[in-house]
This record gives structure tokens, C-alpha cells and sequence, in this order.
């Protein structure tokens, strides 16, 4: 019996955890739990559930507890953005099994983070679906023998819109993922194509591949959730049907497999799977993701802070989706890089980077919208 806390469960990946642990009560328990703002869901989780610990609204000692408490073996982290950070540090330190969904804290400080997590022996298990195939395709191989990782994309809702017509993309169109059905950040990042760009940073992280060897490739179905190829030319690929519930309990389960009633692939209903080159021109995010990937030091942690603030502007309609890119190339170009920062170097990017995102959106005549 695995006892596990859920950071974040009243989110996406959080409330798909809960079904996971429902549907398997003589492997898993819920120990403890936290929400942030959507306090009824919480509590009626607290009610179902009956963790030993909950936390809910803006409470870092209550949420260090959870990650500290010795009646948790593994910590499930969904929050969404920065605040994910200390958590996972929390969590790390206290030597737990974690399971990660958010990818904004390996973008952000993914040396540090892993770093520690190998001097303390703990394993970050991937729950993000791409890097849940990419760390099953791993599974016992040596890493020495890995060319390339393909790390697969649907394409989001405007995959093929022709560039003049995305200036009129509102936030509700920006929402409709073809694929996915996530919380509202990840899915703005998705239509952005900030998302992938987000992965190749978590995936150099999770396991230890340069950018270069990391190839982006579009693939609509999303059946194939990314591949590895080897020094031999052979290629492994996961496959599943796209609900985040399967990653998720494989996540909580490892290293073995448990039965799951959810759906198959179903081969010949899905036909044809098809393969293209990312459009780097339609979908300038991706390119300033790959740019902050290379750079490295506290660009990551820039971008990703100057993305935050640049979704937010959108969903708050005070920017078109177009001009979500041009705050984020604003900013990262106006950042002076340290190369080998700490964490308290990161933090201070972050927050720099907040502050100047602010401030080019402040500049309002600019914006077309
Ligand atoms: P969501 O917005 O649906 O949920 C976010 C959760 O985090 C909520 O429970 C919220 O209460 C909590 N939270 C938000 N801000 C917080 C703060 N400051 N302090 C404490 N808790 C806070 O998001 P989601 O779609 O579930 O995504 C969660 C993370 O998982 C993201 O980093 C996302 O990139 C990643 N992820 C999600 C999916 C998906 O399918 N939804 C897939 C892959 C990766
Ligand atoms: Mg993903």
C-alpha cells in the first residue's frame, strides 16, 4: 500500500490522481491533499478521500508538512507554475518517491533539481505523457546507447492556420485542444506551441540529453505520446490512448504494472498516423524555448517566467495570442544571463523577469488588441 499526497488535486492531473487511487484501493491511499483556491472541491475531496493532512490557499508551512510528513511515502506534484519549486525541493530533501506532473520547475532550476535529487537518492518519476514514454522506452537501457529522443506533438488547434488569421484568436478558441483536456495554462501553451518547447527542456532534465538530440515532431493523432531512438536504428515508441490517467498511474505504480479498465488504442478505428516538421515560423514560442534550452543558466527561468505573464495578459484580453511570443522575446532579450546560477539566482530571474514582462505589457499602446 503506496501512501501518497497530492499537491494540486483539485487541478487536472489532480483530480485524474484521485480516479487513479479510487480505482485501485488495495495499492493506494491518499494521505494528504492540497487545493489552492477551489476550496468546495477540496473539501468534498477531503470528504471522500479522509487524508490525515490538507492544505488549502497560499500556505507554504502547511504544504511542507505534507511533503515532509513520514506518513507520506510519495508525493504526486500537480501544481500548476513557479510555485511547484519549493514543494519538489521539500519533498527531495525529505527523501520521498516523488512523481512530477509540473514542468515549469524543471525548466526552471532542472540542474538543481536534479542534482539534488541524485545526491539524496530520490527518483522523479514523469507524468507528463511524453516523458512517461520517453522514461518507459528508457526503462533498463543504457542511456550511453541513446541517438535521439522524438518528442511528439499534436500540433495544438492551430496547426495549419494560415499566420494572418491567428491575429483574431480569442481566448475561447485558444482553449479548444483537439487532444487534451488540461488546466487553462498548459492548454494556452499548448496552442502556442510553448508547451513543447517547455518538454525539451524537462526532458534534457529528466534525462540527461543535450537539446540537440531532442527532435520535435509533430504527430496529429497522439497516439504515439514520443519515441527514443538508439546507436543501432532501432526505434521505441509508447503508445496509448490519450488520457493522462494511464502516465498517472504508471507513475504511481512503478516499477510495476497494475490493470487499468481504461480505453485501448484502437488501431484500425485510428488509421493512418502521420509525421511532420514543426511550422517554427507560424509558432515563434518554440523557437524562444529552444533558444532559452541552449542558452541555459537563468534564461530557462526568464522564459518561462516571461510566458506566465504573457498568457496571463492574453486570458485577461489585454494581448492578442500573437503578441504573446513578442512579450516573452521582449524580456529574454533584455535578460543578462548567469550561467551557473543558484537558487537563489533563479528566484531572483523569476522575479526580475515578472517585473519586465510587466512592464513591456504596461507599454499598452503598442499592443494591436
Ligand atoms: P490546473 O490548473 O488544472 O491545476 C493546478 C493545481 O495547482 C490546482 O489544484 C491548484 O489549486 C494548484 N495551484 C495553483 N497555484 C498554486 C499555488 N500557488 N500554490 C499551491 N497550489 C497551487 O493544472 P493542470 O492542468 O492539472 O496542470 C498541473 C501541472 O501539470 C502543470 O505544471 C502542467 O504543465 C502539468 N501537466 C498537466 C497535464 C494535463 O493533462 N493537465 C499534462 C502534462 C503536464
Ligand atoms: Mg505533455
Amino acid at each position: 500500500m503506496k501512501r501518497i499526497a497530492i499537491l494540486g488535486s483539485t487541478g487536472s492531473i489532480g483530480t485524474n490522481a484521485l480516479e487513479v487511487i479510487k480505482s485501485h484501493p488495495d495499492e493506494f491511499r491518499v494521505t494528504a491533499l492540497s487545493g489552492y483556491s477551489n476550496v468546495r472541491l477540496l473539501d468534498r475531496q477531503v470528504r471522500a478521500f479522509r487524508p490525515q493532512l490538507v492544505s488549502s490557499g497560499d500556505d507554504p508551512a502547511a504544504l511542507r508538512r505534507i511533503c515532509t510528513d513520514r506518513r507520506v511515502d510519495h508525493v504526486l506534484i500537480a501544481i500548476s507554475g513557479a510555485a511547484a519549486l519549493d514543494p519538489l525541493l521539500w519533498a527531495i530533501d525529505a527523501g520521498k518517491e516523488i512523481s512530477l506532473a509540473n514542468k515549469e520547475s524543471l525548466v526552471m532550476a532542472g540542474p538543481l533539481v536534479m542534482a539534488r535529487a541524485e545526491s539524496r537518492g530520490v527518483k522523479i518519476i514523469p507524468i507528463d505523457s511524453e516523458q512517461s514514454a520517453i522514461w518507459q522506452c528508457l526503462d533498463k537501457q543504457d542511456r550511453k546507447a541513446v541517438k535521439r529522443i522524438y518528442l511528439t506533438a499534436s500540433g495544438g488547434p492551430f496547426r495549419g492556420m494560415p499566420p494572418a488569421r491567428m491575429r483574431d484568436i480569442s481566448v475561447p478558441d485558444a482553449l479548444k485542444h483537439p487532444r487534451w483536456k488540461m488546466g487553462t495554462k498548459i492548454t494556452i501553451d499548448s496552442a502556442t506551441l510553448m508547451n513543447k518547447g517547455l518538454e525539451v527542456i524537462e526532458a534534457m532534465h529528466l534525462f540527461g540529453v543535450p537539446c540537440a538530440r531532442i527532435k520535435i515532431i509533430v504527430h496529429p493523432e497522439s497516439v504515439i505520446h514520443s519515441m527514443v531512438e538508439f546507436i543501432d536504428g532501432s526505434v521505441m515508441a509508447q503508445l496509448s490512448a490519450t488520457d493522462m490517467r494511464i502516465p498517472i498511474q504508471y507513475a504511481l505504480s512503478y516499477p510495476v504494472r497494475i490493470p487499468s479498465s481504461l480505453s485501448s488504442v484502437d488501431f484500425v478505428k485510428t488509421g493512418a498516423l502521420h509525421f511532420e516538421e514543426p511550422d517554427m515560423d507560424a509558432f515563434p514560442c518554440l523557437g524562444l524555448a529552444l533558444r532559452a534550452a541552449r542558452t541555459g543558466g537563468t534564461m530557462p527561468a526568464v522564459m518561462n517566467a516571461a510566458n506566465d505573464a504573457a498568457v496571463e495578459a492574453f486570458c485577461g484580453r489585454r494581448i492578442a495570442f500573437v503578441e504573446i511570443p513578442v512579450v516573452i522575446r521582449r524580456v529574454m532579450e533584455a535578460h543578462r544571463v548567469k550561467a551557473r546560477p543558484d537558487l537563489d539566482d533563479i528566484r531572483g530571474a523569476d522575479a526580475w523577469a515578472r517585473k519586465k514582462a510587466s512592464q513591456t505589457l504596461g507599454k499598452a499602446k503598442t499592443w494591436i488588441c
